[in-house]
């Protein structure tokens, strides 16, 4: 295999990142899905997770970008 075709493993750690912050996403939508309309605190609580994940996947996204652009990968 050349240094080419050689998967980066730091490239492979930033996409588990970005995955791992998309199922949790995922979990939390289906959460508030089940909550909405029943007391407004529970729901509003999963509401704000979702808020302080969606900020996380976007670094963590970010990072992803970042490094594929200074290492070529
Ligand atoms: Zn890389």
């Amino acid at each position: 295999m050349s240094d080419e075709m050689r998967p980066c493993l730091r490239q492979q750690a930033l996409i588990a990142e970005v995955q791992r912050h998309l199922v949790r996403l995922a979990q939390l939508a289906r959460a508030e899905a089940e909550l909405v309309g029943g007391p407004s605190d529970a729901w509003l609580a999963v509401d704000k997770e979702i808020e302080l994940e969606i900020g996380e996947k976007e670094r963590s996204m970010g990072a992803l970008r970042q490094h594929r652009e200074e290492h070529g990968c």
